[in-house]
Formats: structure tokens, sequence, C-alpha cells
């Protein structure tokens, strides 16, 4: 054929008839694709002018897709499935895909979902209807799994400060009522079966607090701020607590009592088996400190 010649409608239309129904064999495939790759295309290298884009999408305009409410057969589906399992897009790739369908070049940019359609989705979102299948496969993919450092900044910063929903705004009286009693009692991490009721001996009365709060020299142990640096929320001034290091509210010997700060005493919630070690451990070591200090200093205390 005469290079820049076209073949006649009438030609092309015969070609295709010939041609339709025939099926070429795999081998023959690949011989074809490998004639036409790279620099054998006859378009290697070269990109369609604007106009030309312009006139094939506007041919294409208004055509109906060959799939368009059809749906792809189960193993068609597993076919696709196998073909892209392990591919992974190269990150040129995300790029394009992500700037192709940013702003106004997003399908859904500037609409909104119906409210039915958001009840859907966040019902279909919520976990509650999540078969346990799935959750076994999400807490799988999930395991061991950490997000990068990178991308917990990124988190943070998309959803931090002035970027949060909720920044500025604050729970209306009823919801902060839902909300506590949520954290109620038993349905608390920090539960423990209720002891904060009980009461604490006899023993532990105001002479014995104020012993202890001397013998640490009226400061916190953790922290080492002096009373006299403590105020309440109404700026009076606040005494140190005295902490039960065992957390056993009857066991009032001095041993087990230390002098903390507000502060410090509501760190003591959590993971106690630590703090009752750690607590028993210092005060240990404070008492030899002072016996020390007492024979060699008697008027530093
Ligand atoms: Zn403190």
């Amino acid at each position: 054929m005469i290079k820049g010649s076209r073949h006649s409608l009438e030609a092309i239309r015969k070609m295709s008839e010939s041609h339709k129904g025939t099926v070429v064999s795999p081998g023959h495939r690949k011989k074809l694709s490998e004639a036409f790759k790279g620099k054998k295309n006859h378009f290697f290298g070269r990109k369609h002018t604007l106009e030309s884009k312009r006139k094939m999408s506007q041919s294409l305009k208004g055509r109906k897709s060959p799939m368009r409410g059809k749906k792809h057969s189960i193993q068609t589906k597993q076919k696709m499935s196998k073909r892209k399992k392990g591919k992974k897009a190269s990150l040129q790739t995300k790029i394009k895909m992500s700037e192709k369908k940013k702003g106004k070049n997003n399908s859904f940019y500037g609409k909104k979902h119906k409210p039915e359609s958001r009840r859907r989705i966040s019902e279909n979102n919520s976990g509650e209807n999540f078969s346990p299948e799935r959750r076994k496969r999400l807490s799988e993919l999930h395991k061991g799994t950490k997000a990068t450092l990178e991308t917990r900044i990124k988190l943070c910063e998309a959803n931090g400060g002035e970027n949060n929903g909720f920044y500025g705004k604050t729970h209306n009286p009823k919801t902060r009522k839902i909300l506590s009693e949520q954290k109620m009692g038993e349905k608390n991490a920090c539960w423990r079966g209720g002891i904060s009721f009980q009461p604490y001996g006899v023993a532990f009365n105001r002479k014995l607090k104020e012993f202890i709060r001397a013998r640490d020299n009226y400061r916190c142990q953790e922290c080492f701020r002096h009373e006299t640096e403590l105020f309440t929320k109404k700026s009076k001034p606040r005494k140190l607590i005295c902490h039960h290091i065992n957390y056993l509210k009857t066991d009032n010997s001095t041993c087990n009592l230390i002098s903390l700060c507000l502060k410090c005493h509501g760190k003591t919630n959590y993971k106690r088996k630590d703090w009752t070690k750690y607590f028993q451990k210092k005060l240990k070591a404070l008492q030899l400190h002072r016996i020390f200090v007492k024979k060699t200093l008697p008027n530093q205390f």
C-alpha cells in the first residue's frame, strides 16, 4: 500500500466482514503484538494533536459503552482479578490517576449524597453490619501494620486544629450526658469492680495524712512540687494527696503511703502494678537517703 493513502470505506467494510468470526491463535496473537511493539509501532514517540484529540472525543461522545447495563460474569471477574493481582501501579501512574480525579475533574465535584444514601453509607461503615468473616479479614489485614511517621503526620495535619470538623465546637449538654453515661461505672476502662466506693480504714485520718505530708517534706514525690505551689481551680490552696501505694485503702502503714499532687495522682489510675512497684522502690530509696542525711546533716530536716 502506498504511504499516506487510505482504504476506501467499502474496502474497510469488506475487510472487517472477512475477518469476522476468525479466531487468532494465541501464538499468532503474540507475534502480532511483538510486531507492533515499541519502536516498531508507527505511532511510537508521537502524540495526537489537540485537534485530533478533540475529534476523537467528539466522535466517541454519546456512544453507548458496550458494557452499559451489562455485568461481567463471575468467571470474567475472576480472570480480571487474577490478571491484576500482585501488580502495583507505579508512583507516576498513581499520581496521574489521582490528578485525573481531583477537584473539578471528579465526577462527584460539587455534588452531595442524598440523606437516604448518607444513611445507607453510614450503616454500611458502622461496623455493626460487618459479617464475622469480614471482620476477621479486616483484622488480619491490619495486624502488625503501622502507619509510617509520614502518614501519621499527614493524618494529624489533615484532622488537627482548624482542619478538624469539631474545631471550636462543643457538645450540647444532652450529648455530653450521653457521652458521660457511656463511660460510667462498669463501662469505664478503669473500672476496678467498685473499689472506689469502699471506705478507707479508720486509721486513715487527718493526723496520719499530715504525718505523711511532713515526712515527704510537703513535696509531691513524683514531680517534687511543693504543697504551696498547688492550687484548686478556684485558686485556693490545695493539699497533697496521700496515695495508697498498693491501692488497698485499708492498708494504712506509713510504708504504703506517699504524697502526690493531684496531677501525678491521676496518672496512677493506669498501669497500677507498675506504679506499685515503682513507688515501693522509690520510697525505700528515699527513706535510706533520709536516714543518711539525718545522720550527717542533722539540721537539714
Ligand atoms: Zn506531682
